[in-house]
């Protein structure tokens, strides 16, 4: 984009994470995905007149952590308030919120863009409820309403406008994922709508201070959508701006079929939701204690594991990074740096072939079938020489895997991938490999020493691979040199 250096993007994020708790935030009702339209809901998610909700402690706990976890300030006393307007999907006429106390306030969020660290200012993360679903594409002439959802506890984490590009974003929303499933609080399934971003986008002239009109991209499902909905709305408020247009403030939609975004209505400047305290619910008021024993409850978080891998098991940084990515990585490793001290081997086999292995099977750490122990036996036996690396990555794992079988030297033996090592037989094959070809023994000795890669291609095939390498080079170098 030429224009890149007149204009700079300016952008804020709106992320709901969907909190992992059993029941919803007000009442008993079951949080399932999937379960059969309008059968998780009561007359409390339905607003009946009379019904009365009850705060649920985990989703305020759940929401704490976050805040912890993002140096946020937790606000003591809290509220919440009634956010007034009407959507098929909204039964009661109104979603319960929080407005002038969202019990998270500031706080910031390191993003790694290339090797560029950077924190991104939080405002705020707040509790409230989600709303019900409205299904537009199963009955041609009417649309249908599922309930389910309504109630379902959500966080909303609200940075400030503090993003200035689409890599940015999307690392952004790539370390929100990490950081709610690393703390247990909700499942990060973007495909599922457990997370959600809606992203403000604004473009001015470099050195403007002033903030450009936004317009707010709703509801992207993943966090390719996002990257994808912000370059494109950056494009094309660049190209509004460049011929003599100006932007209108709008909420639009993204369409994935092809990458652009589409206006859904004009917003006015500011909504009048008439917030108020919901009367049905007593204020509640965070003791310090309380606090304080979920802050000792808290994982340790991933930039300080990444440091503690970093010195307790010499990874360098970007090994120490990916292992971190999530906590079932995290703890594979931990769990096989118990059996084996060869510790870059084993951030070597799960970043490399065990990683695809998971990727090709759509499998994670939390259930592959190849045990901690064994992969340390597999590096062990490695290390002794009985067969290579590569060997050991696209013959044995195959093989081990999926965890069925464990005994790896049987394994090795029934595909014949031992590498043999007993100086008797290798001599053997040495000498073969010298009397076969005498005229290069000549040329050797005179000299031409590259023909060592000869000699070594000559005893793999007389031994059908089985020679271990090192030794036999070795050998024919002390053989050659006499
Ligand atoms: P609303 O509740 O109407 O969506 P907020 O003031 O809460 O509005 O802002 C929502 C998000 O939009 C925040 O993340 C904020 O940083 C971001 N934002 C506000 N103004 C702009 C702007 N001009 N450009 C980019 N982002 C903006
Ligand atoms: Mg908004």
């Amino acid at each position: 984009m030429t224009e890149g250096k007149q204009y700079e993007a300016v952008i804020g994020l709106e992320v709901h994470a969907q909190l992992a708790t059993k029941s919803k935030l007000f009442c008993s009702d079951a949080t399932n995905f999937g379960a059969a339209p309008n059968t998780q809901i009561s007359p409390i998610t339905m607003g009946h007149p009379g019904s009365l909700p009850k705060t649920n402690k985990k989703a305020v706990e759940f929401a704490i952590k976050m805040g912890l976890a993002c140096n946020s300030t937790i606000v003591k006393e809290n509220y919440f308030a009634r956010k007034n307007y009407f959507y098929p999907d909204l039964p009661k006429g109104y979603q319960i919120s929080q407005h002038t106390t969202p019990i998270c306030a500031g706080g910031n969020i390191q993003i790694k863009v290339g090797d560029q660290k950077r924190y991104v200012q939080l405002n705020r993360i707040h509790l409230e409820e989600d709303a019900g679903k409205s299904i537009h594409d199963i009955d041609p002439t009417h649309t249908l309403i599922d309930l389910n959802r309504a109630g379902t506890p959500l966080i909303e984490i609200v940075t400030e406008p503090d993003i200035f590009s689409a890599e940015e974003a999307f690392a952004y929303v790539t370390e929100i994922r990490k950081l709610v499933q690393w703390l247990g609080i909700c499942d990060g399934n973007m495909e599922e709508g457990s997370l959600r971003c809606d992203a403000n986008v604004s473009v001015r002239l470099k050195g403007e201070k002033k903030l450009g009109t936004r317009v707010e991209v709703k509801n992207l499902n993943s966090i390719r959508n996002v990257k994808k909905s912000i370059e494109y709305e950056i494009a094309r408020m660049i190209e509004v701006l460049e011929s003599g247009g100006t932007i209108t403030q709008q909420t639009r939609s993204f369409d994935a079929s092809n990458d652009t975004t589409f206006p859904l209505r004009d917003k006015e400047e500011a909504n009048d939701y008439r917030y108020f305290p919901d009367p049905d619910l007593a204020p509640f008021v965070l003791s310090d204690t309380y606090i304080n024993e979920i802050k000792l409850g808290l994982p340790i978080l991933p930039d300080a594991l990444e440091e503690k891998l970093m010195t307790q098991y010499q990874l360098s940084r970007y090994d120490a990074t990916q292992i971190c990515e999530s906590l079932n990585t995290v703890q594979y490793f931990e769990a096989t740096a118990k059996h084996t001290s060869n510790y870059k081997s084993v951030a070597n086999w799960m970043l490399g072939p065990i990683k695809s292995y998971l990727n090709e099977v759509g499998l994670d750490y939390s259930n592959l079938g190849l045990q901690p122990n064994i992969l340390a036996d597999l590096i062990r036996i490695i290390d002794a020489g009985q067969f290579n690396f590569s060997v050991g990555a696209s013959k044995i794992l195959p093989q081990i895997a999926d965890g069925k079988k464990t005994d790896i030297l049987a394994v090795a033996t029934e595909l014949n991938l031992l590498q043999v090592n007993d100086a008797d037989t290798l001599e053997k094959w040495v000498d073969a490999a010298i009397a076969s070809m005498p005229d290069k023994v000549i040329e050797y000795q005179k000299g031409k020493k590259g023909l060592i890669g000869l000699f070594i291609g000559a005893v793999k095939k007389i031994s059908q691979g089985q020679a271990d390498p090192n030794k036999a080079s070795e050998l024919l170098i002390q053989k050659l040199n006499k």
